[in-house]
């Protein structure tokens, strides 16, 4: 029998909460939050917190992301934080953000690398992808989807592309509530097409179906469903909404009540 696919909730805290306010802010929602079947709630700490926050975590409730993690094993990179210090922590790594690539610089190849060794290390990569405004403005949507698509994967085979989870983010909306308007549904149906499309030309059309697509830009709870309900669109990836308790816990009922067409 076909089972729906599951949808996938991601709170990306990015640098907000000290350890002590981020493990009140789980048992807060540990206690409003059912396990569920049908949707994975995985929280994305800042790096310090991880460590704290994997002991007190009931894993059947919620996984815990890396927002970040340099793909080198160890060695002399001050400051970083290698996949082999917090494997054990996470079941899943956030890769290619754009604050990342725009605000650290993050280069495609490195990009690339971190893609590669979280694989490696039995982590789930989440590569984020998505064009600029100014891209978006001068009608490359799809070329900056592409080669963001071609350049972060080019590492990974066919065996292992079912293990990453690709979430497109166009960069205009994230965090832009109050300077852009929201996606809309148009936009992000024609990314996910343009996405699928590029994954058949690079691993074929049965792996392309198979990928788990999320949706992320200034997503809350009264846009949640409308998001969610894009055949294609299998979760979202949740960065100021996911601060809030009400917000959040709002946004999990709504993806467990949306109504999945599609089957594995
Ligand atoms: C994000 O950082 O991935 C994100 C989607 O943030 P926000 O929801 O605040 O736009």
């Amino acid at each position: 029998m076909d089972t729906p696919r599951k949808k996938y909730i991601i709170a990306n805290w990015k640098m907000n909460f000290t350890t002590g306010e981020a493990s009140l802010y789980l048992d807060k929602l540990s206690k409003r939050i059912q396990p569920s079947r049908k949707v994975q709630v995985v929280l994305a700490p800042s790096t310090i917190s991880l460590q704290p926050l994997s002991l007190q975590v009931n894993r059947r409730q919620f996984k815990l992301a890396a927002q970040n993690f340099y793909w080198r094993e160890y060695g002399a990179y001050t400051g970083e934080v290698a996949l082999s210090q917090i494997r054990g922590f996470v079941d899943y790594a956030i890769v290619g953000h754009s604050e990342r690539r725009y605000v650290f610089n993050e280069s495609e190849e490195d990009i690339a690398q971190k893609v590669a060794a979280a694989i490696r290390s039995n982590i789930t990569p989440i590569l984020c992808i998505g064009e600029t405004a100014l891209e978006r403005k001068d009608g490359e949507t799809a070329a900056a989807i592409s080669n963001q698509l071609t350049s972060g994967l080019h590492e990974v085979s066919k065996e292992d592309i079912s293990k990453v989870i690709i979430a497109y983010e166009p960069v205009w909306a994230i965090s832009s509530n109050k300077n852009a308007k929201p996606a809309e549904p148009i936009d992000i149906i024609e990314a996910e097409r343009l996405i699928r499309k590029h994954i058949a030309k690079l691993y074929g059309k049965d792996i392309a179906e198979e990928i788990s697509i999320l949706y992320g830009g200034s997503v809350n709870k009264d846009t949640a469903a409308g998001y969610l309900e894009i055949d294609g669109i299998d979760g979202l990836l949740i960065g100021s909404a996911s601060l809030i308790a009400d917000q959040f816990c709002a946004i999990l009922e709504i993806a467990k009540g949306v109504k999945n067409e599609r089957q594995y």
